[in-house]
């Protein structure tokens, strides 16, 4: 399994790492909430082990925004002893599974070997994600910035084929056969209403447009690029130690 440790004590991130690799795991270790969560989100990995008490972003909020992003990463918490409160709002907040503080490696390790056998994570591919836009194609469920999108089946349909391939530019010929297959009668201006419907649902309140129009040949989903106001000066090495 591709495992991500966010632990801010490197002593225990280093053994937790150790014990894990030994075991044919791939494992990741990162120090910081903030850092962890980026990671977590950039590239889902089957199982989290989550330290709650963290620098940067604590693990209960970071277990949080993980879920309200359709991360599906399998989690399991680490609390400190005596934190019942915590691991029950863990558990509430989305964890698989828990250890309390001192653990032994082994109990780890075997917590994480049942959790592997508890079959796949949901697939990666029933997740698509596209800038701050998440799409649960096994739920139909659809949130920018953690905010939920309500779409019609129709809608939703229109913009998972557009979410499937971001960057891709679909013809309206060829979104309407994706789209509307079964029905041989169709007209390709329906797909313009469409698009003006998810333009106002999805991109209406938020700064950044993720649906675009590529002139006379159809439409795409794709990340902002960075305005040039946002771009950052390079930061030198030793500034970010
Ligand atoms: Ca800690």
């Amino acid at each position: 399994m591709r495992i991500l440790i966010i632990e801010d004590e490197p002593e225990l991130a280093r053994h937790i790492s150790r014990a894990l690799s030994r075991h044919e795991h791939q494992v990741t270790a990162k120090y910081d909430g903030t850092e962890g969560l980026r990671v977590a989100l950039a590239a889902p990995p089957d199982l989290i082990v989550l330290d709650l008490g963290l620098p940067g972003m604590d693990g209960l909020e970071l277990l949080a925004t993980l879920r309200r992003e359709l991360c599906p990463s399998r989690v399991i918490i680490l609390t400190a002893r005596g934190e019942v409160e915590h691991r029950v709002r863990g558990l509430k907040a989305g964890a698989d599974d828990y250890l309390s503080k001192p653990f032994s490696l082994d109990e780890l390790v075997a917590r994480v070997e049942a959790m592997g056998r508890r079959g796949a994570t949901p697939k990666a591919i029933d997740l698509l994600r596209t800038g701050d836009l998440s799409m649960d194609v096994q739920h139909r469920r659809v949130t920018r910035s953690g905010r939920v999108i309500t779409l019609s089946p129709r809608e939703f349909d229109v913009l998972q084929v557009l979410m499937q391939e971001p960057g891709r530019v679909f013809s309206r010929t060829e979104l309407c056969e994706r789209v509307w297959r079964r029905e041989h009668e169709y007209d390709t201006r329906t797909v313009e209403i469409f698009i003006t419907r998810l333009r106002k649902k999805v991109d209406m309140n938020f700064d950044v447009p993720l649906i675009h129009t590529q002139r006379g040949q159809g439409y795409t989903v794709r990340e902002p690029e960075r305005p040039p106001s946002a771009a950052v000066p390079p930061r030198s090495n030793e500034e970010s130690k």
